[in-house]
C-alpha cells in the first residue's frame, strides 16, 4: 500500500469482473455514507466521496454504462459486463467522484466508519443544489 505525503493512501478497487479498475487517494480510515435513496438502497452502495483529482480510472472506461434518473445530474456508472457500480459521479458533487467502498480491494482500509445519509430527502441537505465540501475526506 502506497502512502502519500499528505497522509492519504492509495486504495485500489474496481468492479467484479475486473474490467473496470481504479485508484483513489483517501485516508486509511475512511468515512462512508450509507444512503437510503432509491438507487443506493437497492444496490447496497457505500459511498466514499472524493474530489475528482483524487480518483484515477485505470481501465474499463469502454465498459461503463451510464444510467440517469430523476434530475439527470448524477451519472450512475456500472460495468456493462458484470453489472457492478464501483463508482459514480454524484448529484451533490458533480465535480467529484463517489467510490463504492464495497468495491475497494482488501488490505488498504484500516477502519471504515459508516454514516447514514437520508438521500430520500436529498433537497433538505443541499439547498443550493451542490455541496462545496467533501466530508470525511479532508483529514
Ligand atoms: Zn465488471
Amino acid at each position: 500500500m502506497e502512502t502519500l505525503p499528505d497522509g492519504l493512501v492509495v486504495h485500489a478497487g474496481g468492479c467484479h469482473c475486473r474490467r473496470v479498475r481504479f485508484e483513489v487517494d483517501a485516508p486509511a480510515s475512511i468515512v462512508v455514507s450509507q444512503c437510503n435513496c432509491s438507487i443506493c438502497a437497492k444496490s447496497g452502495y457505500l459511498g466514499l466521496l472524493v474530489p475528482a483529482e483524487r480518483f484515477r480510472l485505470l481501465r474499463g472506461e469502454e465498459h461503463l454504462v451510464e444510467y440517469r434518473f430523476n434530475k439527470g445530474i448524477a451519472r450512475h456508472l456500472f460495468c456493462g459486463v458484470c453489472g457492478i457500480k464501483s463508482f459514480y459521479v454524484p448529484r451533490s458533487h458533480p465535480t467529484g467522484v463517489s467510490v463504492n467502498a464495497r468495491c475497494l480491494d482488501e488490505g488498504s482500509v484500516v477502519e471504515m466508519t459508516v454514516r447514514s445519509f437520508d438521500g430520500q430527502h436529498w433537497e433538505r441537505y443541499y439547498t443550493d443544489g451542490v455541496a462545496a465540501e467533501y466530508p470525511g475526506t479532508d483529514s
